[in-house]
């Protein structure tokens, strides 16, 4: 009837906007490829920051001893504790898992570092017998930070920026080690940081472990970025000598790309203009799991407002930032009940929308869908582009292509299945006659266990 056609038309408009044809891919696959090349040339050469990790040798697998690792990237921290035993025995693990306070996230440095070295803390306090730490040893960290960071050394590095919901003001600058470093010493910790890895090294480093052909690692979660493996003597802003492995991790920090090929609608411009980082990340704000919720409530604002599509009155709560969790939205995008029970309780429980027909939930279901798929296959073609800069997108003649496998983690690709088919189907689009070589393989936790895989090659008694 009449009623919906005006919803239908704003869904009509937003579908044609968010539209991801495989040509526009293409070139969006190339304008990553470019960007990268740009950021590898100089220092600020790119709005892909393309930071030099220091790691220049991947773990062997004959790794040993007791190693702790950290992560710090978006909602939850992980304290994890591992005991490695070289190539013959399996990684012995345990860890411990805290969501963050959410008023520390925009708190002072102390603040957020103290509470993490307190967690820490009290689990080395619950370290049982079966964990060995020779005598007279200082134990060691790996801290996964995924954040920004400029390294200094593998075990050293300042904070460019925050990112993803976090903005602590007097962390900027500092060097993150140093500053855990002080907040261990104020809550009595003796341990040593010797590897500060961001998230996407940490998966890579962990997936090269189980997988010598892993050649990137892509996070899909609170945020997403991306790390690979650049041969050393193509990194002309590279100062120092080149490593002996001619290798170098990169972290890409994708999450910042932009390109005018990307397909931006005035909904993706009114969450970055409210968001606490205005103008950056606008690549990661298409696709992350922060704000893919966020997009569709957007778009329902739009509907009820000039579409009257939740009657006469808008929804109070629909006015609230964020109140739509991208869960919710996979929630919804899922239901596959003919009368579309799951959405209709989403809209009752988060919107307080108490009556909803079934043209409405239609409606916002095909609101889910534009939003994801347009993620997930700018999430492919994000991909393809390292491919591309790795020059294993296409066959070479005469010669059988090359595995190349892509460790995936993060909280969206685990559970919005949607989304991973999606992106995964994507890739092969794209890559058509290669795509026989390339796998997607996701490395469940594979950051923290490679995190304390890179503290023990660099620990302090090798
Ligand atoms: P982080 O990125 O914060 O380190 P995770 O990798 O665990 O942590 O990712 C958590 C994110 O994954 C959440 O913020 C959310 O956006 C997304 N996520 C979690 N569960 C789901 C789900 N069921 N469906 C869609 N997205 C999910
Ligand atoms: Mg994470």
């Amino acid at each position: 009837s009449g009623k919906w056609a005006m919803a239908e038309a704003i869904l009509r408009e937003l579908e044609e906007k968010c539209a991801t044809p495989t040509a526009k891919l293409r070139r969006v696959a190339d304008a990553m490829m470019v960007e990268m090349h740009a950021g590898l040339a100089i220092e600020g050469g790119s709005k892909l920051k393309m930071l030099i990790s220091y790691v220049d040798n991947l773990p062997t697998g004959n790794e040993k001893g007791l190693f702790y690792a950290l992560d710090l990237g978006g909602t939850n921290f992980r304290v994890m504790r591992v005991q490695l035993g070289g190539k013959e025995n399996a990684i012995k693990q345990e860890f411990d898992e805290v969501s963050i306070p959410p008023q520390l996230m925009t708190s002072s440095s102390n603040d957020l570092f103290d509470f993490i070295a307190e967690a820490l803390a009290r689990f080395v306090a619950t370290e049982a017998d079966d964990f060995h730490l020779p005598p007279g040893r200082q134990r060691e960290l790996g801290f996964t930070f995924s954040f920004p960071v400029r390294q200094l050394s593998l075990a050293s590095g300042t904070l460019i920026n925050w990112t993803k919901g976090f903005l602590i003001e007097d962390a900027i600058g500092q060097d993150v080690v140093g500053e855990l470093t002080k907040a261990m010493e104020r809550v009595g910790l003796d341990m040593r940081v010797t590897a500060l890895v961001n998230d996407t090294v940490g998966t890579l480093a962990g997936g090269r472990y189980s997988n010598p052909d892993v050649v990137a690692a892509v996070i899909l979660g609170t945020g997403t970025n991306a790390a690979y493996v650049e041969r050393a003597h193509a990194i002309p802003k590279w100062q120092g000598l080149l490593p002996k492995s001619g290798e170098m991790v990169i972290n890409m920090e994708w999450g910042n790309f932009r390109s005018s090929h990307l397909p931006l609608t005035v909904y993706d411009y009114t969450l970055d203009a409210d968001s606490l980082n205005p103008g950056d990340q606008i690549f990661e704000k298409l696709i992350s799991g922060m704000y893919l919720g966020e997009i569709v409530r957007i778009v329902l604002c739009t509907m009820a407002e000039k579409a009257s599509f939740f009657g006469d009155t808008i929804p109070p709560k629909l006015n609230i930032p964020f109140i739509l969790r991208t869960p919710d939205m996979s929630a919804m995008h899922h239901d596959t009940s003919p009368d579309l029970k799951v959405v209709g309780s989403k809209l009752k429980d988060i919107l307080e929308v108490p009556n909803s027909c079934l043209t409405m939930r239609k409606i916002v279901v095909a609101i889910c869908d534009i939003v994801a798929t347009r993620g997930a296959r700018l999430s492919a073609a994000g991909i393809v582009g390292i491919l591309t800069k790795l020059e294993r997108d296409v066959p070479k003649e005469g010669e059988k292509p090359p595995r190349s496998v892509i460790a995936l983690d993060g909280g969206l690709f685990e559970h919005y299945t949607k989304f991973r088919e999606c992106m995964k189907a994507t890739i092969e689009e794209l890559l058509e006659e290669v795509s026989d070589s390339v796998v997607i393989e996701h490395s469940n936790d594979g950051s923290g266990i490679g995190a304390a895989l890179l503290a023990a090659s660099h620990s302090q008694y090798l």
